[in-house]
């Protein structure tokens, strides 16, 4: 079968013929893969920057986005059925016993960082036409998001990051005063959240953010009348574009910033925002920048604010089974509020034969690019 695989020893980035994989444990699922998402991670694979092939192997299979069905089960296998669509999750646990994290499946947790990730590190990934894994990594999606199921994936940051603020703003009265808790309708907007970067992952938090009564914002460079500005008015957000908008202005443009989302992987920028975050706010960082070296911050005036607006950071990276199931349901949500938004997110659907032009170059206006197999 087909697969895109990195070869980190001699830099190379190639199509190639692996077996088939068979199901052999009870608790195996064969599952036929329909389409992979192309993510910056996957580039930063072709680029050699990670990406660490399994033990013995020159290649690394990548891809780590994906939607398949089902078409074989072992004996045992009692979550899944023949013909279920799934999303297999990404990371898979360390082999230390005294890692509490992964010894209670949260390995989006590992303390060792000794965890695998498929399509990332130690593990072959989803760009190929067959996979095989445990049961328990799968998580069945409704016929109705076939369309929009690659897209679980890259959503279940988002819905880590919203479940650790909802946790965390626990800490003090965070209620909305009319409808206290989730799903405030849209005129119900007592939170502001901006979200850094209008990519698919900044998309797709602010439709998260939106969906959970959030005013959102997103700030970004790339235009208001952008298709990807057409997504965010399209969700009821507000777009603000970098050009014109300075960060010193934005808190005066959107008010008290409850949440920062930030998803560009800029990091001078994402401190510079940081500066502008509210009382009691949560800065929730999901990029993973190049080390470029170091940049002046003002730490005095960071701290104080930290202490003095009883303000929180949180890093986020991965997913558990219930950000997973978070990221279905929110998914129908999304499509059944804002079908074309959703929809648009997905500029096109190449065969996985266009591995080089969709990995190694930056297709112009793409938000998120996929491999159709099916
Ligand atoms: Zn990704
Ligand atoms: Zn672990």
């Amino acid at each position: 079968m087909k697969a895109v695989a990195i070869f980190p020893a001699t830099r190379e980035v190639k199509l190639i013929d692996v077996p088939e994989p068979r199901i052999t444990r009870p608790t195996d699922v064969r599952v036929r893969i329909l389409e992979i998402g192309i993510c910056g991670t996957d580039k930063e694979l072709c680029q050699f920057k990670y990406g660490t092939p399994p033990a013995g192997a020159d290649h690394l299979v990548i891809g780590h986005e994906s939607l398949g069905e089902v078409v074989e089960i072992g004996a045992a296998v009692t979550r899944v059925a023949v013909g279920d669509l799934v999303v297999p999750m990404v990371r898979r646990p360390c082999e230390h016993a005294d890692c509490v994290a992964c010894s209670a499946g949260r390995q989006d947790f590992c303390y060792t960082n000794d965890y695998t990730e498929r399509g990332i590190k130690e593990r072959d990934g989803f760009m190929t036409e067959w996979v095989v894994d445990d049961e328990r990594y799968m998580n069945v999606v409704p016929r109705a998001l076939r369309d929009v199921g690659v897209l679980v994936e890259p959503l279940t940051i988002a819905e880590k990051a919203l479940a650790q603020v909802r946790q965390i703003q626990q800490r003090l009265p965070w209620a909305c005063p009319t409808t206290p808790g989730r799903r405030s309708d849209e005129t119900d907007q007592c939170h502001r959240a901006v979200v850094l970067g209008a990519g698919p992952v900044g998309l797709l938090g602010a439709m998260a953010l939106r969906a959970d009564g959030f005013e959102t914002f997103v700030y970004s460079r790339g235009g208001a009348d952008s298709p990807r500005g057409q997504v965010v008015r399209a969700i009821g957000a507000t777009f603000i574009e970098a050009e014109t908008t300075t960060v010193a202005e934005l808190p005066g443009r959107v008010g008290a910033i409850d949440v920062v989302y930030e998803a560009t992987g800029a990091s001078p920028f994402a401190f510079e925002v940081l500066a502008g975050l509210g009382t009691n706010g949560i800065f929730v960082f999901t990029g993973v920048p190049g080390r470029r070296g170091p940049v002046q911050v003002d730490t005095d005036l960071l701290m104080r604010n930290l202490v003095l607006q009883n303000q929180v950071v949180l890093g986020s990276v991965n997913a558990s089974r219930a950000d997973f199931e978070a990221a279905i349901r929110d998914l129908a949500l999304f499509q059944e509020r804002w079908p074309q938004a959703l929809a648009a997110l997905i500029t096109g659907r190449f065969p996985i034969e266009a591995f080089a032009g969709q990995l190694l170059a930056q297709p112009a206006d793409a938000i998120k690019n996929v491999f159709a197999l099916s």
